[in-house]
């Protein structure tokens, strides 16, 4: 076989790489445009999700099932509700497309990559190291942590329903977690790894107050809104909702679930 040409071969290679580059690359912005109203959130999040049932295990959750069609992930996905009566369901997360965050092995919906590497390398220049050490998690992963903690109280003497409520004060149910949307993360720093309260004394907790809305991110589990999250505070978790939502729901000390329902206040 006759060889090409060194000066003809490299031009080509390199035309090669430069194809396959921006030939896969996908954009955050054009193809799915981030929902900054409040317009029929409320209806969208309630007909897509409050009459799921809970469920703890993980059946159906490998791929779609053909009778399922493909969710419409465009629609407000940047305001997806996912708490204690707002299960997720297996065809979204299904669906989502999962890309890793830099130097790191923890994965995140790829239309929020961009901001969260940005985030991050960003916090670095100001001298703050942040560390994700959760972002998306599977069903599996999420009843393994469930049930582990469950089994663990129990062998303390609690009976299951008892072991079951503790448990989930502090590790959402299955369907229930945040992290299934890959909108969420947990981020410590190298100094201080433990998921309590002392974050709220570190350095990059502060830098994440102070900073993580201009990047679309708001810090989901406030003090003071327990009793409509039914989460503790969790200065280390904090979950994407596009920069306009951040900003506006930080700006009126809202959670989440106020800012997608102002009536969730005055409900029993
Ligand atoms: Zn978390």
């Amino acid at each position: 076989m006759k060889k090409i040409p060194l000066k003809v071969a490299i031009p080509m290679l390199l035309l090669f790489f430069y194809l396959l580059k921006h030939l896969s690359k996908t954009t955050i912005n054009n193809k799915m445009p981030i929902k900054t109203t409040q317009q029929n959130i409320t209806t969208y999040i309630d007909s897509k999700f409050t009459s799921k049932e809970v469920k703890l295990n993980e059946q159906k959750n490998e791929h779609n099932s053909p009778a399922e069609p493909a969710l419409d992930l465009s629609a407000s996905w940047n305001l997806i509700l996912v708490n204690y009566n707002h299960p997720i369901d297996n065809n979204y997360i299904n669906n989502i497309v999962l890309k890793p965050i830099n130097k790191s092995k923890q994965l995140v919906d790829e239309r929020i990559l961009n901001y969260v590497n940005q985030m991050l390398e960003d916090s670095k220049k100001d001298g703050i190291d942040l560390l994700v050490c959760s972002g998306f998690r599977s069903i599996k992963r999420q009843t393994w942590l469930f049930n582990t903690q469950v089994e663990r109280e129990m062998a303390n003497g609690k009976s299951r329903e008892a072991a079951e409520e503790g448990t989930a004060s502090w590790i959402a149910r299955p369907y229930t977690s945040e992290h299934h949307t890959g909108l969420a993360l947990d981020i410590v720093t190298p100094s201080y790894q433990t998921l309590n309260e002392g974050f709220f004394e570190t350095d990059a907790y502060t830098w994440l107050k102070a900073n993580c809305t201009k990047y679309g991110f708001i810090i989901r589990y406030q003090a003071g809104k327990e009793e409509i999250t039914k989460v503790n505070p969790e200065p280390w978790h904090v979950r994407f909702v596009g920069a306009e939502c951040a900003d506006a729901i930080k700006k009126t000390n809202q959670c989440l679930e106020e800012y997608l329902d102002p009536t969730t206040n005055e409900k029993p």
